[in-house]
């Protein structure tokens, strides 16, 4: 069918549907999504949770328990095994809610012309018949006939899997045509890899062609990150490990210490059941979740998990200007003439105010209202009066340029009526102009072209002798940060059929007009924070460099920002590439390939760089970067794609932010691990030193497992939820290739697990020497481990900030209620004659008790003195509060 008879088939027109019309066919079809895909199942889910050697490995030593006829110990293993896959199932399922959630929040949008007004509505809202308006870039949101294509290519290989973009066009297709040659379709969930297009919505939902294949798009990415994987080889190991061990002590103590060999595999049992970290993948993981949810309250929308730790390490922010760092409110500001200067005066884009001469004669002002008029015609955008004033629909600058035209007194409507567009030359940062083709009375066409000013010049005839002058005042504009467009037009006798490249060619000169557009007042805040964070901030952008510099002074990238053109970026050769790319802080006139080029240039200076973009060609950039971030209003879907993070609201405040989240979620997952570990070792340490030293273990394997448990699901979990610490964006980023585990850590751990088990066997031998049964010291020192991990625990949580104070020791609301938590549990394992029962323990009387918790405060005072004494020996950097850079 041609483009006609489709619009007739489905009794719409090329303006669009009416509102009233677009509700109508709303409520008849049903919205314009897809069915949602089949997850895995929950029994699925449920047995993933076992498919762990540290989980196989404790059901191996519960087998043992029960096959020897330790009924509740087996049982107790089992049980603790089985809350634990309940926890991590439950959490893995929050968390990929968390991230599905965040897939809603950019739910992507789409153009559509209804009623002749062009606007942006949910892409669930079209219905057959809406005419859209597609871009580079874009996702097409349903099918639609194409009704106008220029240099249209879609990429279709979701559909087809052929990974050449498909050419597209406005003539019919032979019925029999197979899919990937119907080339008058554009298909649902293709994106646009070249071009522009409007196009009629033929199916919507589950009648288009991917809704009928029943493909998901958009599914949560994986759960797992690097540093998950880093603590899941870390804890294969440490079980490999712990076997070792187990067997060596298994033969020491048959051969040694005499042990029948079912006690002795008993004592291994133990051993292994201790020394086992088992939840704190599940932890990890709930960390990294918690992160991403707080991220998304500051703007950042994350789109793959491992993004999360890279942020908290990136050291080089590489930032677009217009719009991330400058609120892209443009007004447009100065006039430049031949003969003449004007300002105009007003705020916004309420067509109020006045244009004013300031320099030459006024009766240049023709020449003025020339510029003026190709700046109306060679436009997009519309200008709205609404609730919240004066919007612009399309591109602010367009909308600036039409305020601009009305402050004059130029009618737009009446300037469109009299010169009808012909056809156009979309604006693209590859060729950096657009030019528009219009009807004039007397038969000839008026090219109309705007753009870079220095592309203009070049495409412009006699301008040689005015040239120096204009580039003075470009430059002039420029230092004033004011971003400028050059303006020209041609009379076209013969006007063409098509507009193309070669038309747009010995154009006369009109002018440049100047457009204010200030940084974001957060945004300054943000470059300053991320300077004392050590972080450089590098802006990379296509406007002028002499306007890029101004903006960047203000925005105080650096103490002298320095800049250089993409065309010079070009010259400089690979071997000083690195140098320069970490030197200079802003890249003017810069094109896609240049932003790739950069990108590895940082990392292969060691950088962890984080790169926005919104363009469909920033995306080999993007995704070379360590983190990609897509804007989320400006981006095109493709570029959307490319990145692990997506800007809500566009600012690069929410960047920085979104460091600052990063970097916390860091400090948490190093704080959970330097909390849990103690306990497994202590624990492990203790089954060891009693076999060395021939005394009764003095805790059972299913005591081990409690004290596990409990500890984990509390007070492991309120370290995930821990705010940052103060001063955490003055420190220098952490080394992306840091181990998690560093050597202070392992050092702390060691020693905390050693201290662990001296207080352990002291309290067990205290309990001995007053002559409490063994099941009652076992007792003690099951309530002195937990009181012992209450106490480290407010060591733990400011790792960098030295010595712990008293607003450390208040503790969030979350810290508090786990530690009662704990306690009502302790009670509970202590007094409950079922838990007596089951863990054989017993009740404590009151001076057993305090002797109990007072080893808690004793441990800290030790912890206080080793952080003093390394202080003083200036051994570890960590304990003067700076991570090694
Ligand atoms: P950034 O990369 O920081 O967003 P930018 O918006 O200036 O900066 P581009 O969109 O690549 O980058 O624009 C490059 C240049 O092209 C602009 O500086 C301007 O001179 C010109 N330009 C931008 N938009 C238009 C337009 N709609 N019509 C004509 N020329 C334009």
């Amino acid at each position: 069918m041609s483009a006609e008879q489709a619009l007739q088939r489905l009794q719409a027109g090329e303006q669009g549907l009416t509102p009233q019309q677009a509700a109508d066919r709303l409520a008849r079809v049903g919205p314009n999504t897809l069915p949602a895909g089949k997850s895995m199942p929950a029994w699925r889910r449920v047995l993933a949770q076992f498919n762990d050697p540290l989980i196989l490995f404790l059901l191996c030593a519960a087998g043992v328990s029960l096959a020897l006829g330790h009924a509740t110990d087996g049982m107790i293993i089992i049980a603790v095994v089985v809350v634990n896959a309940v926890v991590g199932f439950v959490q893995e399922g929050r968390a990929e809610e968390a991230l599905a959630a965040l897939g809603q929040m950019i739910a992507p949008r789409a153009h559509a012309l209804r009623g002749g007004e062009r606007i942006e509505l949910d892409v669930a809202e079209l219905v057959p018949g809406d005419v859209i308006l597609l871009e580079a870039g874009d996702r097409v949101p349903a099918d639609a006939r194409v009704l106008r294509a220029r240099n249209l290519q879609v990429d279709e290989s979701i559909l087809t899997g052929e990974s050449v973009p498909a050419h597209k066009g406005e003539a019919p297709v032979d019925p029999g045509a197979p899919l990937a040659e119907h080339a008058s379709i554009v298909h649902s969930g293709t994106l646009l890899a070249t071009g522009q297009a409007s196009a009629v919505v033929v199916a919507t939902g589950a009648h288009t062609q991917i809704g009928r294949i029943g493909k998901l798009l958009g599914a949560v990415g994986d759960l797992t990150t690097p540093l998950i994987r880093q603590m899941r080889t870390f804890g294969r190991r440490f079980t490999l490990c712990a076997l070792l061990a187990a067997l060596a002590l298994f033969v020491f103590a048959i051969a040694v210490r005499d042990y029948g060999w079912l006690d002795a595999l008993m004592v291994v049992v133990a051993l292994a059941v201790g020394v086992v970290p088992e939840s704190l993948p599940a932890v990890i993981t709930i960390t990294l979740a918690i992160g991403v949810r707080r991220m998304a309250a500051r703007q950042a929308i994350v789109r793959r998990l491992p993004a999360v730790e890279t942020l908290g390490a990136t050291t080089v922010i590489c930032s677009d200007k217009t719009g991330t760092l400058t609120r892209n409110e443009m007004t447009a500001h100065t006039v430049i003439a031949p003969d003449s200067r004007w300002t105009a005066s007003g705020a916004g884009y309420a067509p109020e105010g006045e244009l004013a001469v300031v320099e030459g004669l006024a009766d240049g002002r023709d020449q003025a209202l020339q510029i003026l008029r190709v700046g109306l015609l060679c436009n997009d955008a519309q200008l709205r009066n609404r609730d919240a004033g004066w919007q612009v629909a399309g591109d602010p600058m367009e909308g600036a340029l039409l305020a601009l035209a009305a402050k004059a007194g130029l009618s737009e409507a009446e300037a469109r009526a009299r010169h009808p567009r012909l056809d156009e030359i979309p604006f693209d940062a590859a060729h950096r102009y657009m030019a528009t083709l219009h009807a004039d009375d007397d038969g000839t066409a008026w090219l109309c072209v705007k753009g870079a000013p220095e592309q203009v010049l070049a495409l412009s005839r006699d301008v040689v002798a005015g040239g120096a002058r204009w580039e003075a005042a470009i430059a002039e504009a420029g230092a004033r940060g004011e971003r400028v467009l050059g303006f020209a037009a041609k009379r076209l006798a013969h006007p063409p059929e098509r507009l193309s490249m070669q038309d747009v060619e010995g154009l006369d000169f009109l002018g440049l007009v100047g457009f204010i557009d200030p940084p974001r007042d957060e945004a300054i805040e943000a470059v300053a924070q991320c300077r004392a964070a050590g972080i450089s901030v590098k802006m990379i952008t296509g406007d002028h460099a002499a306007t890029a510099l101004t903006i960047a002074w203000q925005l105080r990238l650096a103490d002298r920002p320095e800049v250089m053109t993409g065309a010079q970026l070009q010259e400089v050769p690979d071997d000083r590439l690195v140098e320069v790319a970490q030197r200079v802080s802003v890249f003017a006139r810069t094109n896609p390939e240049h932003k790739l080029r950069l990108v590895r240039a940082l990392q292969a200076g060691g950088h962890t760089v984080a790169m926005t973009g919104d363009g469909v060609n920033d995306a080999p950039a993007l995704k070379q970067a360590d983190v990609g971030v897509a804007m989320g209003h400006k981006g095109t879907e493709a570029a959307k794609q490319a990145s692990e993070m997506v800007l809500a609201d566009d600012n690069f405040s929410s960047i920085a932010a979104a460091v600052h989240e990063g970097r916390a979620v860091y400090d948490n997952i190093r704080k959970v691990v330097a909390w849990t570990l103690p306990t497994n070792g202590g624990e492990a340490l203790a089954v060891f030193a009693a076999l060395a030293l021939g005394t009764v273990l003095p805790m059972t394997p299913a005591q081990i497992l409690w004290i596990n448990m409990v500890l984990t699901v509390t007070l492991g979990l309120a370290l995930a939820f821990e705010p940052p610490e103060p001063g955490i964006m003055q420190r220098p980023p952490r080394r992306r290739d840091a181990q998690l585990i560093s050597p202070f850590m392992l050092w702390r751990i060691l020693l905390v697990s050693a201290l662990f088990t001296i207080a352990a066997f002291g309290i067990f031998w205290w309990a001995g020497s007053r002559g409490l049964d063994t099941a009652t010291a076992r007792t003690m020192v099951v309530n002195t481990f937990c009181v012992m991990e209450i106490f480290y625990l407010f060591s733990v949580r400011y790792m960098h900030g030295g010595s712990f104070t008293w607003q450390g020791l208040k503790g969030t609301p979350v810290v508090l209620g786990a530690i009662a938590a704990v306690v009502a549990a302790q009670l509970a394992f202590t007094y409950l004659p079922v838990m007596q029962q089951v863990f054989d323990t017993r009740a404590l009387g009151w001076v057993e008790g305090v002797v109990v918790v007072l080893v808690g405060p004793a441990l800290m005072l030790v912890l206080e003195v080793e952080k003093w004494v390394l202080r003083r020996l200036a051994w570890f950097e960590e304990t003067r509060g700076v991570q090694p850079a």
